[in-house]
């Protein structure tokens, strides 16, 4: 059975709030809340919360919590350690719009297409150069990039491996499927919508609103 791991231990220093950026509101209830609500929508029962852990006082209703570590990729193995679901799909508290349908599609596409992990992604729309020093060094052929989300989901084997390694490594990753791809993992992109931004900025949680008012 899947179950989601929900990290949350971030303290969201840029975005200048009085708690943890999971604990800051938006449209009446916590960013942490909306993912627990799509978690719940895509029929996943089984979630583990990584959070920090001056907020482990507070329980959360149906879900296992643990502490987060020092980055991003501990919490994530800490949330592993305290489950033993599989697949596992791993989401970003910081991405509170993510729609149950999104959970589904990268369960769906792991399940149909026997990959290690699958990622929700959006196409990019911008053109992408590399530069060193200000100069550029080359243009990226658009049409192959996709600007990576969370929701991602994995076969539990496959993102323990990936998990399995020294500190410098977690400490570099952005996210999974970077961990899973370096063990050899293979790995594959659905859509996921712009809509599901990651919230870091005051004005990232400006756009949010924004974009719930428009629903
Ligand atoms: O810091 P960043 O915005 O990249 O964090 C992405 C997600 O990872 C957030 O939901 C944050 O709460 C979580 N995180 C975590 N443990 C950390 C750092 C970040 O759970 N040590």
């Amino acid at each position: 059975m899947a179950v989601a791991l929900l990290v949350a231990a971030g303290s969201g220093e840029r975005l200048g709030a009085d708690r943890p950026k999971a604990f800051v509101a938006l449209g009446g209830k916590s960013m942490l809340q909306w993912s627990l609500e799509a978690i719940d929508a895509a029929g996943i029962d089984d979630v583990v919360i990584a959070m920090p852990r001056e907020m482990l006082v507070y329980s959360s209703e149906g879900a296992t919590v643990v502490a987060g570590g020092a980055v991003r990729s501990e919490s994530v193995r800490n949330a592993l350690e305290a489950c033993d679901g599989d697949p596992v799909v791993v989401h970003d508290a910081a991405r509170p719009l993510a729609p149950a349908a999104l959970f589904q599609r990268v369960l769906d596409e792991l399940r149909g297409s026997g990959v290690d992990g699958v990622v929700a992604a959006a196409p990019v729309t911008d053109t992408v150069k590399r530069a060193q020093d200000g100069d550029v060094v080359e243009t990226l052929d658009r049409s192959a990039l996709w600007a990576v989300q969370t929701p991602q989901a994995f076969r539990r084997e496959a993102l323990e491996r990936a998990l399995d390694v020294p500190d410098d490594v977690l400490a570099a990753a952005t996210d999974d499927a970077w961990l899973v791809e370096r063990a050899g993992g293979r790995v594959r992109v659905v859509p996921g919508p712009p809509e599901n931004l990651k919230v870091t900025t005051p004005r990232d949680l400006r756009v949010a609103e924004e974009l719930l008012r428009a629903d």
